[in-house]
């Protein structure tokens, strides 16, 4: 297994892209921490890591908005597993609107949970990562943060700053060992992309060169390999995930 021994945080795990990483992590040997806005929701991925493997499971509902509750999350992880390898920044969430009608509010909210939310998660565990001996940041963006979209300034904002900040990060962890690296998914079949209208989705599958939507296997995937040994040489590098649909 290539994560055994392995300690990991990954945040938004109640569903979607977050659960599947988790489950590909503990499916690899890894102890994982979940976080989402409640304990309750990650109940479901709590059992389904354990399927994997019989390791104990850390949940904490938190809003990643708040500093303190990131820091008690991660102080919590640390003390119940014995230490931290691997972070994955992954909670997200969209407020779509065209730059007109873009509200303070929904310019925030997404500011704050995409882009904040991984700066406190980040930041309470750099400690930890950089005592580990195979520290790893991975970090959730978007196409939409390289390219930008049309009626998501907000949360193309929020995606180009997170590849801003994986980068600057990489570049102060490097010499502790500690990788940080984004995986930029393209359109990916979950809840946030479920409630899309329908023809939006249609003129986007065309874009898609491999004729498909993505699934949240196909980016846990790519989290497992620069989780683990085989992704240790690399680092502040962005791995677009989308069928072909930037190419
Ligand atoms: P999703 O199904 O909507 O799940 C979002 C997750 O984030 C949930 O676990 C949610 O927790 C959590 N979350 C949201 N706000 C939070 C907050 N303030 N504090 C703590 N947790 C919070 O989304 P997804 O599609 O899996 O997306 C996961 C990540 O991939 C996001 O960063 C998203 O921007 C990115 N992404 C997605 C796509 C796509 O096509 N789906 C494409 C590119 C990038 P609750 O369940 O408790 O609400």
């Amino acid at each position: 297994m290539q994560l055994n021994g392995r300690k990991a945080l990954i945040t938004g795990a109640s569903r979607g892209i977050g659960r599947a990483i988790a489950i590909a992590f503990a499916q690899q040997g890894a102890q994982v921490a979940l976080a989402a806005t409640s304990a309750d929701r990650l109940v479901e991925t709590a059992a389904m890591c354990q399927e994997q493997n019989k390791l104990d499971v850390a949940m904490f509902g938190l809003d990643v908005r708040d500093p303190k509750a990131c820091e008690a999350a991660v102080k919590a992880t640390v003390d119940k597993f014995g230490g931290l390898d691997i972070v994955v920044n992954n909670a997200g969430v969209t407020r779509d609107n065209l730059l007109m009608r873009l509200s303070d509010e929904d310019y925030d909210a997404v500011l704050d949970t995409n882009l904040r939310g991984a700066f406190n998660i980040t930041r309470a565990a750099s400690r930890p990562l950089m005592k580990s001996k195979a520290g790893r940041l991975i970090n959730i963006a978007s196409v939409v943060g390289i390219v930008g979209n049309a009626g998501q300034a907000n949360y193309a904002a929020s995606k180009g700053g997170l590849i801003a900040f994986t980068k600057s990060v990489a570049k102060e962890l490097a010499g502790r060992g500690v990788t940080a690296n984004v995986i930029a998914p393209g359109f990916i079949e979950t809840d946030m992309t479920a409630s899309l209208d329908a023809k939006v989705k249609e003129e986007a599958l065309k874009g898609i060169r491999l004729g498909r939507f993505g699934k949240p296997e196909d980016i846990a995937q790519a989290a497992v390999y620069l989780a683990s040994d085989a992704g240790s040489y690399i680092t502040a590098q962005v791995l677009v995930i989308d069928g072909g649909m930037t190419a």
